[in-house]
């Protein structure tokens, strides 16, 4: 079985106008033929769709790139633990997923397409499993993390401290899924807002979306001494292990400011003394929800510059305007090592705009705050 990534790739495209309707294929199929696999699932199946389609286009994508794929397929294994998936369940979402594209493939469908799919969902798939195995020797597939604070920051943001039951390894930068009480296995991705910490706590910074189920439980419903349930930290928007002295910009857009806290956090205690910027947008001040501690940091670290800026308040007496407007105000960022966080508009009119600048691709560090990863 020898993989070809470019069969692949061109019957995935014929299938992507009619994702949608793919993907609900999908899910029928794999409960029609798998029963017992639908508790594993949330009652409503929407983020669900999004993040299979979301994972699939990546993988298929990632084909050419052995090394990207291999982490991102580690972390997808690692993180698939928490739903108690084991090897078995991949032959059975397999099945259905080489069915469904066949199906939606329609004439252009070949064997020697088939095969390439065979292939390319057994190796993905043994990738997964291997660094679910692994991963299993020593960490938890879960842990139960109990609410130590909480505290509104602004009308619909919380600040949520956590003390996970056992020791979590994790990077500055790194997200993980988190599941409430409310709403059994509905699980949404959070970003951690500090560096590890020798207590082993951890920090949410959540703003409670209209109508959104974990958001807004988090934010409404949740109380000092209440537990949640944690996934394992995943993520590659991590500082990279070269660090180099360079001087940082960060650029965090709303609850972005998260990962992006983590970070400096880990720059602060790795030693370094680089010129740090950052810039910390909303829409309103009420938004600036971070603000009293990022000046008590920069207080602290006279390397580190805090900049906030707002859009949608004409009367702020201090920035104002996008922030990816904002970065180009000052001076070339060229020479930068830079973090990205917040919106996915944002987020990508900001990394345009310094890939316009001359800061090379491998140097952006970008994540976003959205519903589908
Ligand atoms: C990598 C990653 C990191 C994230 N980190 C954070 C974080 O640190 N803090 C944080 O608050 N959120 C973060 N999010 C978003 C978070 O995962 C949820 O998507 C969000 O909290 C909504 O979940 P919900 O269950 O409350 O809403 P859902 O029940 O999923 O959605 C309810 C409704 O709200 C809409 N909606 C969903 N998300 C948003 C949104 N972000 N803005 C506006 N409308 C939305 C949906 O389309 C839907 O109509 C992150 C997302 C990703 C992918």
């Amino acid at each position: 079985m020898s993989l070809n990534p470019r069969l692949v790739k061109e019957s995935f495209s014929a299938i992507q106008p009619v994702m949608g309707k793919a993907v609900a294929y999908f899910y029928g199929r794999l409960f029609a033929e798998s029963p017992h696999l639908r508790g594993m699932f949330p009652p409503a199946m929407d983020v669900q769709r999004d993040r299979l389609f979301g994972a699939l286009t990546r993988i298929v994508w990632s084909l050419d790139s052995p090394d990207s794929l291999g982490s991102y397929l580690g972390q997808l294994g690692r993180d698939h633990r928490k739903y108690g998936v084991v090897a078995e369940h991949y032959t059975a979402v397999g099945n259905a997923l080489l069915a469904t594209i066949k199906r939606f493939a329609g004439d252009t469908w070949t064997a020697e397409i088939e095969a390439a799919w065979v292939a390319a969902y057994t190796a993905a798939a043994n990738m997964m499993i291997d660094a679910s195995e692994t991963d299993a020797g020593v960490a938890p597939a879960w842990w139960l993390a109990e609410v130590i604070d909480h505290e509104m920051r602004a009308p619909d943001i919380a600040v949520i401290t956590l003390r996970p039951s056992a020791p979590m390894d994790f990077t500055a930068g790194q997200y993980v899924n988190v599941q409430t009480a409310r709403w059994p296995r509905v699980w949404r991705t959070f970003s951690i807002a500090n560096a590890p910490r020798p207590d082993n706590t951890i920090r949410l910074h959540v703003r409670a979306v209209g109508g959104g189920w974990v958001s807004t439980a988090l934010v409404s419903h949740t109380r000092i001494g209440d537990t949640v349930l944690l996934g394992p930290p995943v993520g590659t928007m991590v500082p990279p292990e070269d660090d180099q002295m360079r001087d940082i910009i960060c650029v965090a857009g709303g609850t972005g400011l998260a990962p992006i806290k983590a970070i400096v956090e880990h720059v602060i205690a790795s030693g370094r003394r680089p010129n740090i910027h950052l810039l910390f947008g909303a829409r309103t001040a009420t938004e600036l929800y971070d603000l009293d501690d990022l000046i008590r940091m920069e207080a602290a670290f006279p390397w580190l510059r805090v900049l906030p800026v707002v859009s949608d308040q004409p009367a702020y007496d201090g920035m104002r305007g996008l922030l990816p407007e904002v970065v180009q105000r000052f001076h070339s960022w060229a020479d930068h090592e830079v973090y990205v966080c917040g919106p996915p508009a944002m987020v990508n009119e900001t990394v345009r705009r310094l890939q316009d600048d001359g800061v090379p691709p491998s140097r952006i560090h970008r994540d976003t705050v959205q519903s589908t990863p």
